[in-house]
């Protein structure tokens, strides 16, 4: 059985343009600022997971929006700013537990859940998987483990099941490209983790080399293929330099092996997965 990937949709988000992008050299009071008092919307932007289908099993990366973001009490009261920054438009029957049933997939049958990192719109499916085998990196955790801060930065830590225990991914010695760490998956190696920061200080990409061609999963290390080309980097985080080097680095990565770049937030994904477009990088 080949290797194969499918994508699943959990809804979209409508947030502010601010928060897509903004320039990496302005101060990180400034881009908050610009933030909290932007008053335009952005085009919706879809909320996607992908199911990779290998020999070994199911691995699931992400876990999309939870249909009761839209649920008055989901997120604090006291932290009012998600819902005057984002609205979300999505249903019961777009969560990833109604979604992996409809295919014939029970959490049970899932090899791994990989979470790229713990923001509301990854980890909103956590309470549908806790049955599955659930992995992120340690670093990730360890940024979100005090309940107000992770709040603070963009997670729904109340929502987690009580008994979310994930394990934290290995790193094997070997390098892919310009990534120095790599962290298997699978035992033939052809899933596998890197770590790309900047978005939030522990984040995670996967690695998919299947046989008909070689797709990077970049999570939120960039929302677009276009941003990654152009090296724009988001208005959320707060370590926009490094974020671009993970840029940089996806790009060299990308001149050393034809890439197939799936971003999390990307409405072209599901159409490069399909075709499979190689994408080719501009230098800047
Ligand atoms: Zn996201």
């Amino acid at each position: 059985m080949p290797i194969s990937i499918s994508i699943i949709q959990t809804g979209k988000i409508k947030c502010r343009p601010s928060m897509l992008q903004q320039p990496a050299d302005r101060p990180i009071w400034l881009r908050r600022l610009h933030v909290l008092t932007d008053r335009s919307w952005a085009e919706p932007i879809p909320v996607q997971v992908f199911l990779i289908s290998h020999p070994e099993g199911y691995i699931l990366f992400d876990t999309g929006l939870s249909p009761h973001t839209k649920d008055r009490d989901y997120f604090p009261s006291w932290m009012p700013t998600f819902h005057l920054t984002s609205k979300f438009d999505i249903n019961e029957s777009q969560g990833i537990g109604v979604q992996l049933q409809e295919k014939g997939i029970e959490p049970k049958d899932l090899k791994a859940v990989v979470i790229s990192h713990l923001h509301y719109d990854h980890s909103g499916g956590l309470p549908d998987l806790i049955d599955a085998p659930i992995f992120l990196l340690e670093g990730d955790y360890e940024a979100f483990k005090e309940p107000v801060h992770a709040t603070f930065e963009g997670a729904t830590p109340r929502q987690w099941p009580k008994n979310f225990h994930p394990s934290f991914l290995k790193e094997s010695n070997s390098h892919i490209g310009p990534f120095e760490q790599s962290y298997p998956i699978t035992a033939d190696g052809r899933v596998v983790a890197v770590q790309t920061p900047g978005h939030v200080p522990s984040h995670c990409s996967l690695v998919v080399f299947a046989e008909d061609a070689t797709y990077f999963l970049t999570g939120d290390a960039t929302y677009s293929q276009e941003y990654l080309d152009n090296e724009l980097t988001d208005g959320v985080n707060e370590t926009p330099m490094q974020a671009i080097e993970t840029l940089k680095k996806i790009k060299e990565l990308a001149r050393q092996m034809p890439l197939v770049i799936l971003p999390a937030h990307d409405k072209n994904s599901p159409k490069r997965l399909q075709e499979r477009v190689a994408y080719k990088p501009t230098a800047i």
